[in-house]
């Protein structure tokens, strides 16, 4: 059970306007994503991490390569049944949350996109499993901590049952305690629904405690790929 759910060959990516004979942001990635694994994904900054996230979540198109999803072209994947099944969570959670709404509003809203029934108990599930009291439900953005935050867009993201989650430093906002405590919530999630991920991440422990294995990204070439 360890086909790859997303198998990328030979992606490219170079961004215009970044002068003449600039490198790509991406020089060449083959680069496996497995089912039910958490892969993480390190680098410097400007490594080309984020661009290789976007490509996966499909988001950004690469020049050239090959992208496949489930064995067939990404970029033939229905596009509603992909967005269900495959959730990106930011490093900054406001990118996820509208300012006016609230918690509750926030986590259902990818249900209510995709016009899917729900009568609020799917939200309240997500919060219990992110360990956020169902009293934060009215509150809003602005009157959260950071943590809870990013555990509102963790909910948001698992709200839609997906099989795959693309974390871009989710914690690296967070203080140290609280970056670790929502580190074990993610794990535990991940092991409880079989979640895949790609996780972005700076921090060995993080990494240690979360991963499954760990691709090197170093000026757009993968320098080391997970075992
Ligand atoms: P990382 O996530 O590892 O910091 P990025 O994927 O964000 O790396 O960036 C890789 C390279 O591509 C960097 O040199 C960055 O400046 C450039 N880049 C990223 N996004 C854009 C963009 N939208 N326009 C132009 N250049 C970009």
């Amino acid at each position: 059970m360890n086909a790859a759910r997303f198998a990328l060959r030979g992606v490219v990516k170079s961004y215009p306007g970044r002068g003449n004979g600039g490198t790509a942001a991406l020089a060449g990635i083959d680069l496996d994503l497995a089912e039910q694994r958490v892969t993480a994904l390190t680098g410097r900054s400007g490594a080309g991490k984020t661009t290789l996230a976007r490509i996966v979540m499909g988001f950004t198109r690469a020049d050239r390569g090959s992208v496949r999803y489930r064995g067939r072209p990404l970029e033939e994947a229905p596009q509603r049944r992909f967005r269900r099944d495959n959730q990106m969570v930011f490093q900054n959670p406001l990118l996820a949350c509208d300012p006016l709404f609230t918690v509750a509003r926030v986590i259902a809203e990818p249900l209510r996109a995709l016009r899917l029934a729900h009568d609020g108990s799917e939200t309240l599930a997500v919060m219990e499993e992110m360990e956020l009291p169902p009293a934060l439900l009215g509150r809003r953005p602005a009157e959260l901590s950071g943590g809870e935050l990013q555990r509102v867009a963790l909910a948001r993201a698992l709200v839609l049952r997906p099989g795959f989650l693309v974390l871009d430093e989710p914690f690296s906002a967070l203080d140290d305690l609280t970056a670790l405590r929502l580190v074990r919530l993610l794990k535990a999630a991940c092991r409880r629904r079989r979640l895949g991920a790609l996780f972005i991440s700076h921090h060995r422990r993080h990494i240690r405690e979360l991963a499954d294995g760990e691709a090197v990204l170093e000026r757009g070439r993968l320098i080391a790929a997970p075992g």
